[in-house]
């Protein structure tokens, strides 16, 4: 089998900004803490954990992550038990391209052979039993969570499952390699859907949130060719206020006619967004450029997930 290796890493703890540790929260929270996994503290690390002379094993098929963004160091997601180097070129080589998101060792199988639905639950208590992790996909309607969905798993029509008739307002569970689950809840924002349907979807999504012990995180979908609506922003600072893990995927990124969309590029309201949710969270949310059209974002979402996983079924 082939192994990717990522840079060699310096052994000793470098301390950028002073001379004290850096003390980074992750967002490896568990959300709920009367659920049934046990509670996780607060993660503080500084310590190095990685050995610096054992290489990593990545998938054999993922490309090794590429440097793409300049980002300073309180801007970056980094995973527990995760080293920050402190030299520009290892730090950069380690940051998942198109995102902020640090590469740990916790990223090995993160590649998708196979994928099934599964179920769809109207309630928490209704989804499946079986202790796997699992990560939910939400957003506004329109925001591309089907064409992501597909795009994730190489299924061309997978997330149409979603998109069937009383099926759209659903928890709706597609299950992967047999190991974890990708879950794909109501978009919400119809502007046409009645009052009362919307406060249910709501009350069920949240009550989801709140209660599924074996929620990883939650991947908020963002549509990056337009500027911020109010209700993503909304959206995110709730999930920010009640600690729920979250990952944000910017969508549509390929959508860089400035004119037609608002008069900004994919980049410009990636930033402009962090900037207004910047108040909810305590460190930055890990984030991902993403397009279903390109493919763009689909190996670094995955080894993001793999990463979160990993680290949730070892703690
Ligand atoms: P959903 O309602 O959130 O499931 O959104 P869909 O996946 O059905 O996508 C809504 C519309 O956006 C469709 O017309 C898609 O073709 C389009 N779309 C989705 N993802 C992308 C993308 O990454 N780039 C572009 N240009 N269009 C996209």
């Amino acid at each position: 089998m082939v192994l990717l290796h990522l840079p060699k890493l310096p052994s000793t703890i470098l301390t950028p900004l002073s001379s004290s540790p850096i003390f980074l929260r992750t967002h490896f929270l568990n959300p709920n803490p009367n659920a049934t996994k046990t509670p996780r503290p607060l993660l503080l690390f500084s310590t190095l954990t990685l050995p610096a002379s054992e290489p990593t094993p990545i998938d054999p098929h993922t490309p090794e992550p590429t440097p793409h963004l300049q980002l300073p160091l309180h801007k970056l997601f980094v995973p527990p038990e995760t080293h920050v180097p402190l030299d520009t070129p290892t730090l950069t080589a380690r940051i998942l391209k198109g995102s902020n998101i640090l590469l740990s060792n916790y990223a090995t199988d993160s590649q998708v052979a196979q994928a099934e639905f599964v179920k769809s639950s109207v309630r928490t208590e209704d989804c499946p039993s079986d202790g796997l992790p699992e990560f939910a996909l939400v957003g506004r309607s329109n925001v591309g969570k089907s064409s992501l969905l597909n795009s994730l798993v190489r299924r061309k029509k997978l997330a149409l499952t979603s998109k069937k008739p009383g099926k759209t307002q659903c928890i709706n569970h597609f299950r992967i390699n047999d190991s974890w689950y990708l879950v794909d809840l109501p978009g919400y924002g119809y502007a046409s859907a009645p009052q009362e349907l919307r406060m249910d979807w709501e009350k069920f999504t949240k009550d989801y949130f709140l209660n599924r012990s074996t929620l990883v995180s939650v991947f908020l979908l963002i549509d990056a060719s337009i500027p911020a609506k109010q209700i993503d922003l909304e959206y995110a600072s709730w999930l920010g206020q009640n600690q729920i893990p979250m990952t944000i995927i910017f969508t549509k990124c390929d959508k860089r006619k400035k004119k037609k969309n608002g008069g900004k590029r994919p980049e410009e309201n990636v930033n402009d967004f962090q900037e207004l949710i910047h108040g909810f969270f305590e460190t930055a949310p890990p984030w991902i450029m993403t397009s279903s059209v390109t493919n763009q974002g689909r190996d670094e979402i995955l080894l993001h997930m793999a990463q979160l996983r990993n680290y949730w079924l070892k703690h």
